[in-house]
């Protein structure tokens, strides 16, 4: 559910039209709803009530400051995979004590930083990584916390590049030998066992691979009971899909209806990562139609908005639905929706169904809240899009749109060549 609806035959994002949107900022442009964030930030935390939990929420899938200080505000806390998430989380005040670390590729100088902030746990990725953090946090003095981040081999059924919890993923730790690092980890002076981590995959649609995968997690956290390694955090990752197209995913509810029952009575606190479930349909990305073409077999439709602005029909050939910002009446076309930059793989849709467009109209990918604008890149020297967030009838720029200047900031010409 979010705030993009049409109020007579024109697109609005909560109580503005888009248009007035695009002629005070241009294309392309990233477009986010406060009221829907801030409602699926709240959906989980009801979900869950029941039980202690934090919710963290993926700072991949949309890392603007902005949307990270709204998910603080909401009580949430960060899931990230970089010094550079921390950077970002801390600076807009999310509390070190609800930021976990998850990423098979830490650096020492990472781990040092997430020490010295004292966050809440190192979802640790592997047996390397578990005494890395152990010799750098005896030579701080300190205690790492650490939860073992376990690849439960449960096949969440999405897209390959975005599965993440079956044997052959280079995520986490094999639940077969799981104990053995518990043990490992037990007898490593300055790490500290808190809590266990999984985290399956993305754009699940179905709630039981979470059961599933939930399931074994458990029965580790008893064997592990058993040992006399209590565990006071259980981190269930995210993962949890949206609706791109005709994807009909579970509710927070849904999910909290199916594991409550599976974690009631356990003195241990629940973390949650969404990322998607959170951003993705609170984000659309505004762009104009530049060029009709007809091609050999197809019509392109030419915008300004390219794979370098949103990656993801690319990279995972990735469904967005593509909707007129003004709606219109005209003949259908089958059309490849493309972008200009150089490369035959630059486009936003392809063999897509629309209404006829005309040469400088608008028109929305829609579902773009998450990994959009955080997968962006200056491809082909184009600066990134403006990125606004909606509030009521309010909206503010919540990163400017990028200069040529931008383009070439740190760049150094050398002196030999001057
Ligand atoms: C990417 C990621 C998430 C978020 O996944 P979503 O599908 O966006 O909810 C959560 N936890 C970890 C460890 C991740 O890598």
């Amino acid at each position: 559910m979010d705030y993009f609806r049409y109020v007579r035959g024109e697109l609005f994002a909560e109580d503005v039209p888009v248009e007035a949107l695009i002629e005070e900022y241009g294309t392309p442009l990233y477009v986010y709803s406060h009221r829907t964030l801030a409602r699926h930030l709240d959906a989980y935390a009801h979900a869950f009530a029941e039980v202690p939990h934090i919710v963290c929420f993926a700072a991949k899938a949309n890392s603007n400051s902005a949307i990270l200080r709204l998910v603080a505000r909401h009580g949430g806390g960060a899931d990230i995979v970089s010094g550079g998430e921390l950077y970002r989380a801390l600076r807009v005040g999310i509390p070190p004590e609800k930021i976990v670390y998850a990423g098979v590729g830490k650096t020492d100088d990472e781990i040092r930083y997430a020490l010295g902030k004292r966050i809440l746990m190192f979802n640790v990725e592997s047996g390397q990584e578990l005494e890395r953090i152990n010799a750098v946090a005896g030579r701080m003095g300190v205690k790492a916390p650490v939860a073992l981040r376990i690849n439960p081999d449960i096949d969440p059924e999405t897209h390959p590049y975005i599965s993440t919890g079956l044997r052959k993923h280079k995520f986490g730790i094999p639940i077969e030998n799981a104990l053995e690092y518990y043990r490992l980890a037990k007898r490593l002076e300055n790490v500290e066992i808190i809590g266990v981590h999984k985290h399956i995959g993305s754009q699940i649609t179905r709630v039981s691979p979470f059961v599933d995968a939930l399931q074994r997690v458990l029965v580790l956290v008893e064997s592990l009971r058993a040992e006399g390694i209590g565990l006071r955090y259980l981190d269930i990752g995210g993962g949890l899909g949206i609706q791109y197209n005709d994807e009909r995913p579970p509710h927070p509810k849904e999910l909290a209806r199916r594991l409550l029952p599976l974690l009631r009575g356990r003195e241990i606190t629940l973390i949650m990562e969404p990322g998607r479930s959170i951003a993705g349909n609170a984000g659309i990305l505004l762009t104009k139609v530049l060029y009709l073409k007809r091609g050999d077999d197809r019509e392109f439709v030419i915008v300004d908005a390219g794979m370098n602005d949103l990656m993801r029909p690319t990279l995972y050939d990735a469904y967005h639905h593509i909707a007129p910002v003004r709606k219109n009446r005209r003949r259908k076309i089958t059309a490849d929706i493309v972008g200009p930059v150089c490369e035959s793989g630059d486009f936003l849709a392809r063999n897509r169904e629309i209404n006829r467009v005309e040469q400088g109209e608008y028109l929305a990918v829609m579902s773009a809240g998450a990994y959009g604008f955080s997968m962006s890149s200056n491809y082909n020297s184009r600066p990134r899009p403006a990125e606004v967030l909606v509030r009521g009838g309010e909206h503010y720029v919540i990163r400017k749109r990028e200069t040529y200047r931008d383009l070439v900031r740190g760049e150094v010409i050398p002196d030999f060549l001057q």
